[in-house]
């Protein structure tokens, strides 16, 4: 299944900050998708966090991206702050809560975004969760759903590990289950040449892991328990995936 595509807006305010608009603004929806997807690194949130933002016309907010923003801005730019929470990035280490909570409470005009968002990557520990039900709670915004995308150790260390993403416009692929369409190597969006992430490097990405199941994983209790949680099986393709997630959403519309 592919989503009806609506243009996606160059999330400028979340990427750059509060300072910058958004040359393209999603379509306001009568009634947006407020998500937020969980599941360990490489499992394909990014993937589905793209396909869902086209076909609700809401706005992908990753946290890893906009790290990943700050890391090709001119090092005089970066705060000291920002320096090191690149250091622990690039050793597949997760920044603290306090940085990723300011950088989420400065781009709060974002959660506001007409067309919905898709939360990818935030929230990560379980402080960050409290803290991010209560920014929703002072910003008046309710969340839909928690979406939690599951998938073998094994299968998502081989995913990690193909996993190819475009440094200009952040777009996502993979060697054997998404590969580009138009040129070998290069981004089918905005020509960009695709690469591996640092830290999807095999010995970061273990790391990565192991933090994942000790620090987020417990996040989808704390979901459950509020009843918002939305288990999907990520075993299948990314078409596959994506269609159960939309059915899984209109069912609890229905
Ligand atoms: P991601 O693209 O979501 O895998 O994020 C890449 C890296 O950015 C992570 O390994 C962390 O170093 C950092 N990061 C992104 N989001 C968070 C978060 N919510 N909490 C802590 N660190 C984060």
């Amino acid at each position: 299944m592919r989503p009806a595509v609506t243009p996606p807006s160059d999330r400028a305010a979340w990427l750059k900050g509060p300072a910058f608009e958004c040359s393209v603004k999603p379509p306001a929806q009568q009634r947006p998708w407020r998500l937020v997807l969980l599941g360990p690194p490489g499992v394909g949130k990014g993937t589905q966090a793209q396909l869902l933002a086209a076909q609700f016309g809401a706005c992908h907010l990753s946290t890893g991206d906009v790290f990943r923003t700050a890391k090709r801005m001119e090092s005089c730019q970066a705060t000291a702050a920002m320096s090191e929470a690149l250091a622990l990035m690039r050793a597949g280490k997760l920044v603290s809560d306090e940085l990723v909570m300011a950088m989420v409470a400065e781009r709060s005009g974002c959660l506001h975004c007409a067309g919905g968002f898709i939360l990818d990557g935030f929230p990560r520990t379980l402080q960050q969760a409290i803290d991010f039900d209560k920014l929703l709670a002072s910003e008046n915004i309710v969340l839909d759903a928690v979406i939690d995308y599951e998938l073998s150790l094994d299968a998502t260390i081989a995913r990690a590990a193909g996993r190819l993403t475009c440094p200009n416009c952040h777009a996502v692929y993979h060697t054997v289950s998404k590969p580009p369409q138009k040129s070998v190597g290069m981004c089918d969006q905005c020509g960009g040449k695709l690469k591996q992430r640092d830290d999807d490097r095999p010995e970061v990405a273990c790391i990565r892991m192991r933090q994942y199941t000790a620090v987020t994983e417990p996040l989808t209790a704390y979901y459950q328990q509020r009843g918002v949680l939305v288990p999907i099986s990520a075993d299948a393709s990314p078409e596959e995936v994506f269609a159960d997630t939309c059915r899984a959403l209109a069912a609890r519309r229905a």
